[in-house]
């Protein structure tokens, strides 16, 4: 049986054993800037999450580089240097506070069993983002109204959130309806998409902006 791995699964928020079950390697043809091409080869890799039975994808850009081309599940630089590709996930992000992960990953480690309550704890991440943020209000509703005028946010996202609001107030209410995984998909999609725009798209931004002076006109 071929060797398995530890990896934080974001499907069901655990530190657990991996199963190889497929690897597929694939060439990448790249145009390096100055007409020419370059190859990479990345590999691919599934494994399988011991606690939840659920796959995850990774990619593996350096496994034909010497120094790793030993043994690329005997090498101990393999699980640091995979990237995770699927489930879609908020990896370690210097631009977001860790309060805020923490409850993020408090809330994935009882997605799969308590959708109710894991669409609490992200809401919960929603107060935490107005709080840091400084915003004030009443209530979530207004807080998360001010916080898109403040942050000069697309109104989309004024939805966005209004959704992970109403149905994190679902999940703590026996009188309203269930949350279902289903449900809790999308709110993990959308909780996603909103510290993308507040904290990591900002942040990628302003450092494109340090190493790509070059293209201003
Ligand atoms: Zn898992």
């Amino acid at each position: 049986m071929e060797k398995k791995y530890v990896l934080y699964c974001f499907h069901c928020g655990n530190e657990s054993l991996h199963q190889p079950v497929h690897k597929q390697p694939a060439d990448i043809a790249w145009n390096n800037g100055d007409g020419g091409l370059c190859l990479t080869s990345t590999q691919y890799h599934i494994f399988v999450c011991d606690v939840c039975n659920i796959l995850s994808l990774y990619a593996d850009p350096y496994y034909e580089i010497d120094e790793f081309s030993v043994d690329e599940y005997g090498c101990d630089n393999f699980t640091s240097r995979i990237r995770l590709l699927w489930p879609p996930a908020l990896l370690a992000d210097e631009s977001i506070p860790k309060e805020i992960l923490e409850v993020y990953h408090a809330a994935l480690k009882i997605k799969l069993k308590h959708p109710n309550s894991f669409a609490v704890q992200i809401r919960k991440a929603l107060e935490i983002i107005c709080l840091e943020q400084g915003v004030k209000g009443k209530t979530l509703n207004e807080q998360l109204i001010n916080l898109i005028t403040l942050l000069k946010l697309p109104e989309l996202l004024q939805e966005i959130t209004c959704f992970i609001r109403i149905v994190g107030i679902a999940g703590a209410h026996p009188d309203k309806p269930n949350v279902t995984y289903q449900h809790a998909n999308f709110i993990h999609d959308f909780f996603l998409v909103v510290l993308q725009f507040i904290y990591i798209a900002p942040c990628a931004v302003k450092k494109f902006k340090n190493i790509a002076s070059e293209f201003k006109i």
